[in-house]
């Protein structure tokens, strides 16, 4: 079935036309600073050049007008009819306590993801955009929205409970949820393929380490812990987020800088982690450049970075008890050996041993083991594919739907 998965920012849409039958991308895409005074395009067909251009694209419905235009362009021989589009996949970051599972988009779903805007403000808002706007260029086949929170739903109480009063929790919901759930779940099934051992026996450490960044526990196929929480906000420091303060610090900050709320959402959220640490970057390719050259604020932070990421790893070992794997993910996790290497260096106490040689010569895209033959542990890297699961489960639901005798 031909799925168009669609991933919205506020500023941005990204986009992938993938054949579920045998997961090929046909073509992928992205528009980026939607609003502004000119915005980019970029069409990246499978086995063609790019295409880059700039626009003047006002909001979310010309974005994926732009996006239709081209995937029917007689020149790019993609599409011949809107119609060959069978589903459309929705990322949704925020999905709440409701939603499990992905599910066929209905005026309900849209109403409870709107409930959710408090909880996701950066992130659901223009994900609804999106649906609004692909329905309006889509209007006859099924929409799918798959949650970043749903694949973390399997969380024991004791884990998503916070120290507060319940009452709280019971009012607002306020609880850890966790997010990248599909790209946890992707990569953990990836290992599943080749680990030989019975799924509900394997204890595996998922880490996804791009520009945000989580780590989850999967004890027997169920995430059973995750670094993000209430927000993806918290965990480990990422490339502009802080990860896990104490709390008190927000207050204290608050009255020093007197600063209102919103500031100390975007000093949080825009200012801080690796850009925060470094006061340099929050691209790690440019901080470790900068490390190599000496600078010693870089360093601290790939540092601070890299012992988060331990920690996480002998927490979750010890949450469940031994761990069959740690697998590495996302543009961090699949593309910087040194990373990889100083995030388990010194874990021969848990079993934990990397292959130096391994390491360093990874080929990009594949999945490859980089401990060493005697570590009680493996370590893989495995190339995430969160689309691909957006596709899939849409896939699935479509047909559901074609086959339902209610519909
Ligand atoms: P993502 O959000 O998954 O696209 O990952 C983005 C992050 O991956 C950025 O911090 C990039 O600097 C980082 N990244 C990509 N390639 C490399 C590389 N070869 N070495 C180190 N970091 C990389």
């Amino acid at each position: 079935m031909l799925v168009l998965v669609i991933n919205c920012g506020s500023s941005s849409v990204k986009y992938n036309l993938i054949e579920t039958s045998d997961g090929s991308d046909l073509c992928k895409g992205m528009i980026e600073r939607i609003g502004a005074v000119t915005s980019i395009v970029k069409h990246q067909p499978t086995g063609k050049k790019q295409i880059k251009d700039t626009r003047v694209i006002t909001n979310h419905t010309d974005a994926l007008q732009e996006i239709m235009n081209y995937l029917l362009s007689p020149d790019s021989e993609i599409i011949s009819s809107p119609s060959d589009i069978k589903a459309v996949g929705h990322r949704v970051v925020h999905g709440g306590e409701m939603f499990k599972d992905s599910v066929l988009i209905d005026d309900d779903v849209t109403e409870a993801i709107q409930q959710a805007f408090d909880l996701a403000p950066l992130h659901n808002p223009p994900n609804l955009k999106g649906i609004q706007a692909a329905k309006e260029h889509l209007p006859n086949v099924p929409h799918v929205a798959v949650f970043d929170t749903a694949f973390h739903h399997s969380l024991p109480a004791h884990a998503y409970l916070y120290g507060i009063p319940n009452r709280l929790y019971r009012r607002y919901k306020i609880r850890k949820y966790g997010f990248h759930g599909t790209s946890h779940y992707y990569v953990s099934r990836q290992y599943y393929k080749i680990c030989n051992k019975p799924v509900d026996q394997t204890k595996v450490v998922t880490c996804h380490l791009g520009n945000g960044a989580s780590i989850a526990a999967i004890k027997g196929g169920k995430s059973i812990d995750t670094s993000m929480g209430f927000t993806p906000l918290s965990g480990i420091v990422m490339g502009t987020r802080s990860g896990d303060l104490d709390p008190s610090i927000l207050f204290y900050i608050m009255e020093k800088e007197e600063i209102p709320m919103n500031s100390l959402h975007a000093l949080l959220n825009r200012h801080s982690g690796l850009l925060g640490l470094s006061g340099y970057a929050s691209d790690m390719r440019d901080l470790i450049e900068e490390a190599n050259n000496g600078d010693r604020r870089c360093q601290q932070a790939i540092d601070v970075f890299c012992y988060k990421i331990k920690q996480h790893i002998g927490t979750y070992t010890a949450t469940m008890n031994g761990c069959d794997a740690i697998l590495f993910t996302a543009g961090i996790g699949e593309n910087s050996s040194l990373i990889r290497k100083q995030s388990v260096a010194e874990m021969d106490y848990f079993g934990i041993e990397i292959d130096d040689e391994r390491n360093e010569n990874v080929k990009p895209g594949e999945i490859t083991k980089i401990s060493t033959d005697s570590s009680r542990t493996d370590i893989y890297v495995v190339p995430t594919n969160e689309e691909l699961v957006i596709a899939i489960d849409t896939a699935k639901i479509a047909q559901a739907k074609s086959q339902s005798p209610w519909v």
